[in-house]
């Protein structure tokens, strides 16, 4: 297997206060016995957080927005450019989570335009993909994440900085976790994506990583499988399960 450095994304989404943030920091994240060598580990608060966590937290982690705006700084009330994450020295930013994209109606174009801003800036992004149970049910879930690729194919230069976060939809704080041949299935046809899209060599180098319902008991079946390459933990990741599930896979 090529050497992808493991890479486990922590998405806080829209939760806790500064106190129980600055405790999961000082129980959960900062003691946790980990060889950053092996191992990166992306910590995404929400952005009036990220001022905070970055006070507090080891410098072994990196930090990660959840969003950026579809535009520059100006006059856009109530968002946050990726100019700002920069002036702000946060490296990562998620780009396409299922929330965004079903709750905030975020289209394929509006991703693609969101990573393209992004990556020109030299953000580091974690683009998500993946699909809905009914698309699952229909049988049309490479077609669907295909769709979802084929929007950003044209957004980026430069895939070093990329990492693909699968994650169905009808995984994502339900519970319910894909089985180890579904996420290998899909792993798989991304890197063929990225193989035919872009290019043979950035299929082998980039990471892609398995997101929806992960915990400590269920990491480490998926991890070994060819084409995971890490995780994006959602409501594992605000519990001290994050650093088991840290020290399980590093
Ligand atoms: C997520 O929101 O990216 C996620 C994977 O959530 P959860 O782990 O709670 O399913």
């Amino acid at each position: 297997q090529p050497m992808r450095k493991l890479i486990i994304g922590a998405n806080w989404k829209s939760n806790g206060t500064i106190q129980s943030i600055r405790s999961l920091v000082q129980t959960v994240l900062n003691p946790a016995i980990i060889d950053y060598k092996n191992t990166e580990v992306v910590i995404a608060p929400m952005y009036i957080h990220l001022p905070i966590v970055k006070d507090i937290l080891k410098s072994d982690f990196h930090l990660g927005a959840q969003n950026c705006s579809l535009t520059g700084p100006g006059a856009y009330t109530g968002e946050v450019a990726a100019e700002h994450l920069k002036d702000l020295g946060i490296p990562w930013v998620i780009l396409g989570h299922s929330e965004r994209r079903h709750i905030y109606g975020e289209s394929d174009a509006v991703i693609a335009e969101k990573v393209k801003r992004a990556g020109a800036l030299g953000l580091k992004t974690i683009i998500c993909v993946g699909e809905n149970l009914d698309e699952r049910v229909a049988g049309t879930t490479t077609e669907v994440v295909s769709r979802q690729l084929d929007a950003i194919k044209y957004s980026l230069s430069d895939w070093n900085n990329v990492v693909i976060a699968y994650e169905p939809v009808w995984a994502i704080g339900t519970g319910k976790t894909a089985t180890p041949e579904q996420a290998q299935e899909v792993h798989g046809s991304i890197r063929l994506w990225i193989g035919s899209n872009i290019g043979r060599l950035v299929a082998n180098s980039t990471r892609v990583i398995y997101g929806g319902s992960v915990t400590d008991e269920n990491c480490k079946e998926l991890l070994v499988l060819d084409d995971i390459d890490g995780f994006l933990v959602g409501g594992a990741s605000l519990k001290p399960a994050f650093k088991t599930i840290l020290e399980i896979c590093d």
